[in-house]
């Protein structure tokens, strides 16, 4: 039982005691103690008798604080790790020769000062300017060395050490601490008289200082760890936060974001196999921006950018070019700059199936980081599901946006995609050609040869019309047969011998199914944005006009509105 619940039996005890001595007032005083008494002793009894209930609301609340405080853990045990080496580190030296006081100095990454880690005195001045001379000879050494106050005028011995008299006499044993090659900080001892080093303390310092060095790199090892797992939770984020209804764009450009804050980069490249399946389509790329740009297609074959595609299979080279001196970088007759070296590249996958792949490449001989070949698997695994669902995503939406027969946009989408196509247009001063086409003497068509044939009519037509806009160009299937083409940054006299052409292609051809032959032709009618009006239904009504315009004076032609 804990000190406080010991406390709060005793109080109740005694509140029971004058509750009983106490003769049978009932005043605010007396009956709020004997609430709280019979409250005290229901808690008692319960947690007798039923020690579970507040067990189990202890055990849930244990489980979340630790949940929350995993994180913490973890830089705490790295923390203690760092401390347990420093102490190790003090202990052998004390061991060797207990006259010196054990100083460890580390550059502070945010201030560039170099700041105590350990002491065994309060003797060293902490924080202690990068600039100090004393610390910065010791820091441009190699190797360990003795420093003798007598031997410096300047105030870096005061600077480094808090001591009022000076005798003159006083050294010092200095170490640099080098982590990978570079000088992080440096370790003193300090002595007040020469005389007391002995000639066997520099190799077992100089041992135990090596000790010290290793402890860095795998404390470093394990921070490693650490951020592996806190960029991990970052991927995971990306997908969990996903919104399906977002267009591939913002996708892309929260992947670009998440790639900068894990990886190191010169270019990245993700692409996508088009329909020749040699080939790879550029959507995404980063950094380097004068070769491969977003949209462009590349042959996978030979070129060390889809060979990871090809092989369904990560990759990483420091200098592909030596290993593989046969391959080039993406396309032959483009312009391979020589000097990316070093690539890391790993496959997106549809149902285990190569896809397309992301690549990260380096300028220089670089390699990657263990780090990062962990976890761009990570991320290719997880770009390959969301992709998946943008897929099934966009085949919903195609069948509610498109019309079954002609696989047109539908009305409804027409009008929409039209309403944005004006706005966008207002912002960036562009004009817009709608063209109104509606069949002529369809209907004797259907009666004729049947609603089949009037079918197949309709979807031949609506091929014509497609095959001859561009693909920015919006076109629908407005009604029965009538079909709405919207020319995107075109003035309407520019959409003329365009509307003329559609006319004259659909007059010229013969429809021809189970045997029989058709010819028929098509009106049209035509209105402009911004000289007609910038209202999507004034202009759709004015091309509708112009159309019956065509019509009254016997159809197959184009007018324009008034
Ligand atoms: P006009 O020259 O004045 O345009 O005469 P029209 O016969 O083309 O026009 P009308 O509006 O009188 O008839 C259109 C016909 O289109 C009536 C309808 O049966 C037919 N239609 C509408 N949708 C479909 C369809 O999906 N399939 C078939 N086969 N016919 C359709
Ligand atoms: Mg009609
Ligand atoms: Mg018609």
């Amino acid at each position: 039982m804990s000190f406080y619940k010991q406390i709060a039996v005793i109080v109740l005890f005694f509140t029971i005691q004058i509750l009983f001595f106490i003769p049978n007032y009932n005043n605010l005083f007396i009956v709020t103690l004997k609430g709280l008494a019979s409250g005290g002793l229901v808690v008692i009894l319960i947690s007798y008798a039923f020690p579970s209930v507040f067990k189990g609301l202890k055990n849930k609340n244990n489980i979340d604080a630790n949940r929350i405080s995993q994180k913490e853990k973890d830089f705490k045990s790295i923390d203690n790790k760092y401390k347990n080496l420093l102490k190790q580190v003090q202990d052998g030296i004390s061991s060797a020769n207990d006259n010196y006081t054990i100083g460890i100095y580390i550059i502070d990454q945010v201030s560039g000062d170099y700041v105590l880690k350990s002491s065994s005195d309060s003797l060293f001045v902490t924080p202690v300017n990068v600039q100090n001379n004393l610390l910065s000879k010791i820091t441009s050494e190699n190797k360990s060395k003795i420093y003798n106050k007598n031997e410096y005028n300047d105030n870096s011995w005061h600077e480094l050490i808090d001591k009022k008299n000076w005798k003159g006499s006083e050294s010092l044993l200095g170490f640099p601490i080098q982590y990978e090659n570079n000088v992080i900080g440096a370790l003193i001892l300090y002595i007040d008289h020469f005389s007391k080093i002995n000639s066997q303390d520099q190799p077992i310092v100089e041992s135990l200082v090596n000790i010290f060095n290793q402890g860095i790199i795998d404390i470093e090892e394990s921070e490693q760890k650490l951020l592996i797992h806190a960029n991990s939770n970052k991927i995971t984020d990306l997908f969990r936060d996903f919104n399906p209804e977002s267009d591939l764009d913002t996708f892309l450009n929260s992947i670009k974001t998440i790639c900068r804050s894990i990886f190191k980069y010169d270019k990245l490249t993700i692409a996508l196999t088009s329909e020749d399946k040699e080939k790879l389509k550029v959507i995404m790329t980063d950094g380097f921006d004068e070769d491969i740009n977003d949209e462009l297609s590349f042959n996978a074959k030979n070129s060390i950018l889809g060979l990871s595609f090809i092989n369904n299979q990560l990759i990483h080279h420091a200098d592909w070019r030596k290993q593989f001196p046969m391959m080039i970088r993406f396309d032959n007759d483009r312009n391979d700059y020589e000097e990316f070296s070093t690539i890391l590249s790993s496959p997106l996958r549809s149902e285990g199936k190569s896809i397309g792949n992301i690549s990260f490449e380096r300028i220089n001989i670089n390699a990657f980081s263990a780090q990062e070949i962990e976890l761009i698997a990570m991320l290719c695994e997880n770009i390959s599901k969301i992709l998946g669902w943008i897929d099934i995503h966009n085949q919903l939406n195609r069948s509610a946006s498109r019309d079954g027969l002609t696989g047109l946009l539908n009305h409804k989408t027409f009008i929409s995609r039209f309403e944005k196509e004006i706005n966008r247009s207002r912002r960036f001063d562009h004009h817009l050609g709608l063209i109104f086409f509606d069949i002529d003497k369809f209907k004797s068509v259907n009666d004729t040869y049947g609603h089949l044939y009037g079918d197949y009519v309709l979807e031949e037509v609506s091929r014509i019309i497609s095959k001859n806009v561009r693909s920015i160009d919006i076109l629908g299937r407005y009604g029965g047969e009538e079909f709405s083409l919207l020319l995107v940054n075109t003035d309407i006299n520019d959409c003329i011998p365009l509307a003329e052409k559609i006319v004259e292609k659909i007059a010229k051809k013969t429809y021809l199914k189970d045997g029989i032959a058709v010819n028929l032709t098509i009106s049209a009618g035509m209105s402009g944005f911004p000289i007609h009006s910038d209202n999507v239904e004034v202009l759709i009504a004015k091309a509708d006009k112009a159309m019956y315009r065509t019509k009254i004076s016997g159809g197959n032609g184009v007018s324009i509105a008034e």
